[in-house]
């Protein structure tokens, strides 16, 4: 009788090859280091943290042919991301990342662009890109000690952290809008996590996390885990420029609701650059909203920095972040690189969907939607180049919001099971 044998295991990196990287946590604000730890704000001024990493221990280490050689997950950057300790059993790993970068010939054609990629996000663990960050965080948060861990969710941030605990086999408490789309509030409860719904918008739920992560000292992916969860996000950057042969490209374009995602694609193509992995000029790096929600792309449209709060009302409950934390440096990222940062209705964010869906067969949701129609509309205005080669970040799978196509698509027509009734209908 054959044997059975074990599912190959990956592992994240053997014990002797972490290396711990970090040397404090900087205010984004006034630039005061503080240790490592559960903190993210700044003691002095209350201002963002940021990670502090030892460039010259990464340096030592750091190769294109390490991370060739390493798990086919975002793990094969680990030498870039916070490492807090050399335990391996720290690391959380259900394969998060190293996600397709798919040429879009088709949908290329349909918006006039010559070169089109895909980084498709759609087909993470969880079924979004909150799989990168949640990774990075909860790896953080063992390090430090951390055994119940917590999320203010949009929706995919739920599905996520439920996912994660339940792989480790920690408490999760799951905070989310009352009103999210069935396969959100389902996609986090099937993992058992204390589901906890709020009469409220993302902002009321996240203001109330912040109080109970003071109160409780759970590990708060999003909230007190922030500084390190929030690099996850580079390894979009990282992958698509290892994905294009270690090249980068013209334009990327990526959906903004905190704003972090496209901040952090930014970094990880300047940490490419200074660490010598990759040569030739940054990319431009844009970001879209829905208009429903969209005070990143109102405050650009004024070329101010100053983002104004707003009420979000769209069916892109994934970006419907009011009060983005990201926000400002969204903006000097399109500043700097020379990108723009737009906003599409909903009636567009529905046709995106549709349109890359029937072009490339990427069943996306609604954030895949804005970014479509946003990039339709850049591509339209002459913000991003027709010779550009450009990378859209599909972030999130289609199958989490059906609702938002339900009245749009549907099946074409029923018939009984008999072939002449089938043959009847077909003429
Ligand atoms: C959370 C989320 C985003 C935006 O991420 P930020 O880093 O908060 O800007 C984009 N797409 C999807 C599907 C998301 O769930
Ligand atoms: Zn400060």
């Amino acid at each position: 009788m054959p044997t059975a044998t074990a599912p190959p295991f990956v592992p994240a990196r053997e014990a002797a090859d972490l290396v711990p990287n970090l040397t404090g946590l900087a205010c984004r604000e006034c630039g005061e280091v503080e240790e490592v730890g559960l903190s993210h704000v700044c003691g002095f001024c209350f201002g963002p943290l940021e990670v502090v990493y030892d460039t010259d221990a990464i340096s030592a280490v750091v190769s294109r042919e390490r991370i060739e050689a390493g798990p086919p997950s975002l793990w094969r950057y680990g030498d870039l991301l916070p490492t807090l300790s050399s335990d391996p059993s720290h690391r959380v790993d259900l394969q998060t990342g190293l996600t397709p970068l798919r040429p879009a010939p088709r949908l290329a054609e349909r918006l006039g662009l010559s070169e089109l990629w895909l980084k498709d996000d759609t087909v993470n663990p969880s079924g979004s890109f909150k799989d990168r960050v949640v990774t990075v965080a909860l790896s953080a948060g063992r390090a430090l000690g951390i055994e119940t861990f917590a999320c203010a969710s949009t929706g995919n941030l739920g599905n996520s952290v439920s996912a994660h605990a339940a792989a480790i086999g920690a408490p999760a408490y799951v905070f989310i809008p009352a009103d999210l789309e069935t396969g959100k509030v389902l996609g986090s409860a099937v993992h058992g996590p204390n589901l906890v719904t709020v009469r409220g918008n993302y902002d009321d739920v996240n203001r109330l996390c912040a109080e109970v992560a003071d109160d409780t000292g759970w590990g708060f992916v999003n909230v007190n885990l922030r500084t390190y969860y929030a690099e996850g996000s580079k390894t979009i950057g990282f992958e698509i420029a290892e994905q294009l042969g270690w090249r980068f490209p013209d334009h990327v374009v990526a959906p903004i609701a905190s704003g972090a995602m496209m901040v952090k694609i930014d970094k990880a193509f300047r940490e490419l650059a200074s660490y010598g992995l990759v040569d030739g000029d940054l990319p431009r790096v844009s970001g879209g909203q829905a208009t429903g929600c969209s005070p990143v792309a109102e405050a650009f449209a004024r070329g101010s920095f100053d983002v104004r709060p707003q009420k979000p009302d769209t069916i892109a409950r994934s970006l419907a972040i009011g009060n983005p934390a990201d926000g400002y440096y969204a903006l000097k990222v399109a500043d700097r690189t020379g990108g723009a940062i737009g906003h599409v209705p909903d009636d567009e964010i529905i046709a995106g969907i549709r349109l890359l869906a029937e072009t490339e067969g990427v069943f996306a949701e609604t954030a895949g939607g804005v970014t479509v129609a946003n990039l339709k509309r850049m591509v339209e205005a002459g913000t991003i180049g027709r010779d550009e080669r450009t990378v859209a970040v599909i972030s999130g799978n289609g199958y989490k919001t059906v609702e938002a196509i339900a009245d749009d698509v549907g099946p074409s027509f029923e018939v009984s099971p008999s072939l002449d009734d089938f043959l009847a209908q077909l003429s």
